[in-house]
């Protein structure tokens, strides 16, 4: 062991020795590896080695392709056997609702380039897997590339490889203490003290103390899982193949052959969590006691769905603990205010992510940025709320136990709730607002008319579709009242404020008393951000974003700060509504004495409003006139009263966020996360219409020039009209001409006042023109869909600037 290295990787597990291969072969050779007792000692010892390919989040789907592909390579690279058997898997459906979505996820995977998948029936399912009952299936996917490897195994390959490479593995050493240092880290081990420029916390079921090590308290936490084995099966000794890896997602079991028996894993839905604070220093390859009680219910379906197990014994049963995070995908990534500290943990199933995971970190390390769009397991999709240790505890387990239960796009999960909430909470909720969580926040998503709505969870059209096409009416017609508590806002101050934000952002800079909408790229001309920029015309200028970008901008912007700048988050203190709609100008007359009828668009100053005294942006969302009125959160309950009694003649609506979303589809205004995502240049999404291109030296703009002066990008961002009458594209559905693949739905909805659906899709750029059709996936059902000039709603924009 040396004292000096680039980078420690603490971990030997899947993660730790996949992270430290995908380094030394990016390139960077100085680089070990310090496990505390050996290789695997963790959860990656005992671990099912099951590898699937269905993920609801395309993007971590697609690091879960890479991570399958990436196997027999680290065979080869390193000589040592992964035991890869690529059996081929089925997912089974067992209600219409999951065949309906699991043809739509079938769907999805074409999108993003997952073509060796095929929806089966019934029938084709119980020949595929014979041993398996197919009492209750309706349907099932079959993918070719899912099977099962042998894990103590696949992590000496990595290792192995990583070794080949340069890179070094240091064993029964573990790390004591971490200390931040200039330039680095020191590293105290049992074997000595390193110093080093990075570390990566590959930690697995110890990753809360590795990060405690360094003051950070990950959203993370081990729960207990079981699975057996059974003893040799008669049937499957007469078959002269192994059966597929096979997920009964309505039996929460998956099962695998593991030599002439069978492996069954369980989805415990009464689950366990197990040392919340990681696991104990000198827990290694022990395993817990297994709990035949707790899982009664999914063992009998699982003895159900596989009856040959009621003829054998079980031979083996393992109950052990891995890692999860809320929302299950991993934690990956730089953290904000430790420089040259990494996270790659949180890793819920490091054998079919831990590729994935070990590529993105390492060129997120040696370039910067990671290559493919990982917010979906970026650390920095958290924030503080959720180092609390109840929210821990009751949004992972909500995870675990609803790990195979179907979660429709307009459910709203309990666990961790309500967290947040902007003061006039209560009394939304006595006028019947519906809440959606953005971050910990709640957010408004409709007013329900009567007391007792309840939505029923669908794919489809829900049964709030027409309060939301009445709350759409009300602000085309009238004027809708929303409460934007929950959109971020960091206030930027200091003599080197303007100077700033003149190199983050690439657009130019309001003038005072105007707001301006700011692209915001990386080096490589990506997109950061799509931002709106206030300049207050005192010396304090606002950034406003996504609320549930906060932690993710924040890093950002320390990353890139300069002297004499403070960047402050006042999104909790500073809250308010917005106006939208033809009489949004009348309501604020009839409070304000001030020059309220001056306010050009995209025009922002302070204003007394009733009691408040606000700051108030001429801006909109939904492409009618509107106003965004901002307030100390004390004076959030005030501000809403006031503005709803002078809206009362007005026709005034309050409305939420499910109203928004379909009026700004009206206009083709893109939205982060859909249209708008790191993954994209500024090129692609229209974004580059408002960089400033004669402005120098702001962050992208050599990679922003060599684009736009390049062949042009190969999609582009176009409004779609679809043929649809019970459902809407939401996103990611397959674009088809001709049966060739030629783009993807960015998000999709219902335009209530124009009256058709709608999609805002990345599509060829070759075959971009209006008028073009197409067929379009809209839950799993082809649907026409023809390209319409953007904005079909308004398209010269005279609401908005009326
Ligand atoms: C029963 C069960 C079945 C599973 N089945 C599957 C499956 O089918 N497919 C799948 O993909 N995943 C499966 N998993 C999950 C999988 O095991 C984990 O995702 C994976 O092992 C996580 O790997 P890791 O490297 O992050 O963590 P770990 O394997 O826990 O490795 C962490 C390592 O860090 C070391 N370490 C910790 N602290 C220190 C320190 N201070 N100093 C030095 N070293 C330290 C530990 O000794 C350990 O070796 C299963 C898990 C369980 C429990």
């Amino acid at each position: 062991m040396k004292t000096n290295y680039r980078v420690v990787v603490i971990g030997g597990g899947v993660v730790g020795t996949s992270v430290l291969y995908h380094l030394a072969k990016t390139g960077w050779k100085d680089v070990c590896l310090i496990e505390r007792n050996i290789l695997t000692a963790g959860s990656s010892w005992h671990a099912a080695g099951g590898i699937h390919a269905l993920n609801a989040d395309p993007n971590i789907a697609a690091l879960q392709a890479y991570t399958i592909d990436l196997l027999p390579e680290i065979e080869r690279e390193s000589g040592q056997s992964i035991g890869l058997h690529m059996t081929g898997g089925l997912t089974l459906a067992g209600t219409p609702d999951r065949w309906e979505w699991l043809q739509s996820a079938y769907r999805t995977f074409q999108s993003i380039g997952i073509d060796d998948c095929r929806l089966v029936t019934a029938k084709e399912a119980g020949e595929l897997c014979p041993i398996m009952s197919t009492d209750g299936i309706l349907g099932g996917m079959w993918a070719d590339r899912e099977g099962y490897v042998d894990t103590t195994g696949t992590v000496h390959a990595y290792a192995g490889a990583a070794k080949k490479h340069g890179a070094e593995i240091i064993e029964h050493n573990r790390v004591l203490e971490l200390h931040q240092i200039k330039d680095g880290w020191e590293v105290v081990t049992e074997k000595g003290t390193i110093r080093t420029e990075h570390v990566v916390n590959a930690a697995g079921l110890w990753a809360k103390q590795v990060g405690r090590m360094a003051g950070i308290e990950l959203p993370v936490s081990p729960l207990n899982h079981h699975y057996l084995i059974s003893d040799t099966i008669p049937k499957l000794e007469a078959l002269d193949f192994e059966v597929p890896m096979t997920v009964d997602l309505e039996g929460f079991t998956y099962m695998r052959q593991d030599q002439k028996g069978i492996l069954l894993g369980i989805y415990e839905v009464n689950h366990e969590h197990w040392m919340m604070d990681g696991a104990p220093w000198e827990y290694g390859f022990e395993l817990q006691q297994e709990d035949t009680d707790r899982i009664e219910r999914e063992l009998t379906l699982g003895f159900e769905r596989y009856p040959v197990l009621q003829e054998v014994g079980v031979k083996t049963w393992v109950n052990g603990a891995f890692t999860f995070a809320p929302d299950g995908n991993p934690l990956v990534g730089p953290v904000r205010g430790k420089p040259g500290y990494w996270c790659a943990c949180g890793v819920m199933a490091g054998f079919l992510q831990g590729g994935g995971v070990g590529k993105s970190l390492a060129e997120w390390m040696i370039h910067g940025e990671p290559e493919a769009d990982v917010y979906g397991m970026d650390i920095a999709r958290f924030g503080p709320f959720a180092e609390n240790k109840q929210f821990i505890k009751e949004t992972t387990g909500q995870f675990y136990t609803r790990r195979f239960v179907m979660t429709y796009p307009n459910e709203q999960l309990p666990a961790g709730r309500p967290l947040k909430m902007a003061p006039a909470y209560s009394d939304m909720t006595a006028a019947g607002c519906q809440w959606g969580a953005s971050w910990g926040l709640e957010v408004p998503l409709y007013f329900a008319p009567t007391e007792n709505f309840e939505e029923i969870p669908t794919l489809k059209r829900s049964n709030a579709f027409e309060i939301v096409a009445q709350e759409c009416k009300a602000v085309r017609d009238a004027v809708g009242l929303l409460d934007i508590s929950g959109f971020s806002r960091f206030e930027v101050s200091g003599a080197g404020a303007e100077a700033w934000l003149d190199t983050i952002m690439a657009s130019n800079l309001p003038k005072p008393g105007r707001a301006k909408l700011a692209p915001m790229l990386a080096p490589d001309g990506r997109l950061k951000g799509d931002l709106t920029v206030f300049n207050w015309g005192d010396g304090t200028w606002w950034i406003m974003g996504s609320y549930y970008l906060r932690e993710w901008h924040m890093r950002w912007f320390q990353d890139h700060m300069a002297e004499d700048v403070a960047v402050k988050d006042i999104s909790d203190a500073t809250v308010g509504f917005s106006l939208s709609g033809p009489n949004s100008r009348k309501v604020l007359e009839k409070l304000t004495d001030g020059p309220i009828g001056d306010l050009k668009f995209m025009g922002c100053g302070s204003f007394d409003i009733g009691l408040i005294r606000a700051k108030v942006g001429r801006l909109s969302v939904c492409g009618e006139l509107g106003y965004e009125i901002h307030c100390s959160a004390a004076e959030h309950i005030t501000l809403r009263k006031t503005l709803l009694a002078a809206g009362v003649e007005l026709g005034m609506r309050e409305i939420g966020f499910n109203a928004l979303l379909s009026l700004r589809l009206e206009k083709s205004f893109g939205i982060w996360n859909a249209e708008f995502t790191q993954g994209y240049t500024a090129g692609q999404t229209g974004m580059d219409r408002w960089i400033a291109w004669d402005k120098s030296g702001f962050v992208g703009r050599d990679a922003a020039i060599a684009q736009r002066d390049g062949n042009g990008p190969a999609q582009v961002i176009r409004t779609l009209e679809v043929e649809a009458d019970d459902a809407d594209a939401s996103g990611f559905e397959p674009i088809w001409k001709d049966d060739k693949l030629v783009g993807f739905v960015t998000s999709g909805g219902y335009g209530h006042t124009v009256g058709k659906s709608l999609a805002m899709a990345m599509i060829d750029s070759d075959l971009a023109t209006n008028g073009n059709d197409f067929t379009v996936h809209v839950v799993g059902q082809p649907r026409t869909a023809r390209i319409i000039a953007d904005s079909p709603y308004d398209p010269t924009g005279s609401a908005m600037r009326a």
